[in-house]
């Protein structure tokens, strides 16, 4: 087994899309970067994502700053990456199948209208000509032309070949074991199945095993595992043209129960699948396909497009998105472990969320501009300090 090189600015742990995000724009900001990952690079939840980039889903509030961040850098990446990475700037689409669902998608449109997003109500052939298939007695949705869609692997995979070409390392099948300290506690070494590497700093993007990295180092985050299960259908024509959701999904990311909540999320991808989702479940690290799960996912799907009911599923599978009991990623630099900068928690939007989420970081790091507030997710903030005891499965 070939070594890991012995010294670094800064070690980050997790090749996911926060991991490659967060060691490209510390690589761009002339920092000598090592990322490990103890398994096959980006494999992890990253591997599980349907790769949307969604403003449309959050509201007003420092999760949306950092979406309409990310989305721009989103863009920017697709012209500056050599490799391409499927980026398709295609809108997304709300829709109300239901009397409640309509209030509340009114009532978040009007709100995203007060700070300056783009979205347009849509309603009878305007929504046909957006969307051709959708069953029809839906008559009015939302449609937010910055809504945007990667191919989650392939954008990781294009931001790690990016640090190797800006002249880091990315390590696979490389444990982290521990941590070196020095006299003040500070973080001075990452100790790995493949030898020590002497760094700077550290940055801890591990997704939902982030909480057992923190451990490592002597201090602990409140992430859990939240199940996920998506559906993908064989290749079929375009019959979807955006992502495509209902407007209660956005109250299921908030709702926190340990039994499976789904709602209905369909999007086409550039190989001719189209992407089902989706559930959320707090149930620990469980890998069973519940074909309950399956089946309710797939009726939603169907609820939304008849024409999917004669669609055969390729396959089904479960990731686990890192969640935190406030609902806000966890950037920053550990109170407790100084040079321990922890950036996970970003629960169903981490592949939306991780340029700026990396902006943040290298921000911190090389104590540069910040794109926008940082504040609102540090390890310290008062909601998260409240949330220690999680009564969920770890
Ligand atoms: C079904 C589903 C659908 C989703 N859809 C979307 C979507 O459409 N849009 C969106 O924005 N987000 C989506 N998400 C969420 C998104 O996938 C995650 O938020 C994101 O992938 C988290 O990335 P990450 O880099 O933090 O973690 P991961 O991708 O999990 O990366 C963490 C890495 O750390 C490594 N690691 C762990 N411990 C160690 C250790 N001790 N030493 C070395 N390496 C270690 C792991 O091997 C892993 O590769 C979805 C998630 C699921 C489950």
């Amino acid at each position: 087994m070939s070594g890991v090189p012995t010294e670094a600015d800064v070690v980050v742990i997790g090749s996911g899309v926060v991991g490659a995000a967060c060691a490209y724009e510390l690589a761009l900001a002339l920092q000598r970067v090592v990322v490990v990952d103890r398994g096959h690079l980006t494999a992890g939840t990253t591997a599980s994502g349907e790769g949307n980039i969604l403003v449309s889903d959050k509201p007003p509030g420092p999760e949306l700053d950092l979406a309409r961040a990310s989305a721009t850098r989103w863009r920017d990446y697709a012209g500056e990456l050599a490799r391409g990475f499927e980026y398709e700037p295609k809108g997304g689409v709300v829709v109300a199948p239901d009397e409640a669902q309509r209030a509340g998608l009114l009532d978040l449109v009007a709100q995203h209208r007060d700070v300056g997003l783009t979205v347009d109500v849509v309603e009878g052939t305007d929504l046909r000509l957006l969307e051709p298939h959708l069953a029809r007695d839906l008559d009015l949705a939302a449609h937010y032309p910055d809504d945007a869609q990667v191919q989650p692997v392939l954008a990781s995979s294009a931001l790690l070949a990016e640090v190797r070409d800006l002249g880091g390392d990315v390590v696979g099948d490389c444990e982290v074991l521990g941590f070196d300290h020095d006299a003040d506690g500070r973080v001075t070494a990452v100790r790995t199945t493949r030898g020590t590497i002497a760094c700077g700093a550290v940055v801890n993007a591990a997704g939902p095993w982030s909480p057992a990295v923190a451990r490592l180092a002597g201090t602990d985050l409140p992430v859990r595992p939240r199940k996920g299960t998506l559906l993908v259908t064989e290749p079929l024509p375009r019959l979807v043209h955006h992502k495509v959701y209902e407007a209660g999904y956005v109250d299921t990311l908030t709702a926190d129960t340990t039994t499976a909540q789904v709602s209905a999320v369909v999007e086409s991808t550039a190989a001719g699948t189209i992407l089902l989702g989706s559930s959320r479940e707090l149930a620990g690290f469980d890998p069973t396909v519940d074909v309950a799960v399956v089946r309710r996912i797939a009726a939603r799907a169907v609820r939304l497009f008849p024409v999917l009911a004669d669609a055969a599923l390729l396959r089904t599978y479960v990731g686990f998105r890192p969640w935190v009991p406030d609902h806000l990623p966890i950037v920053g630099e550990d109170p407790l472990v100084r040079g321990l900068w922890h950036a996970t928690g970003h629960e169903g939007a981490g592949i939306g969320l991780a340029p700026a989420t990396a902006q943040l970081v290298r921000a911190g790091i090389t104590a540069t501009p910040a794109p926008c507030d940082p504040l609102p997710f540090r390890v310290s903030r008062p909601s998260l300090a409240a949330a220690a005891a999680p009564v969920v499965p770890a």
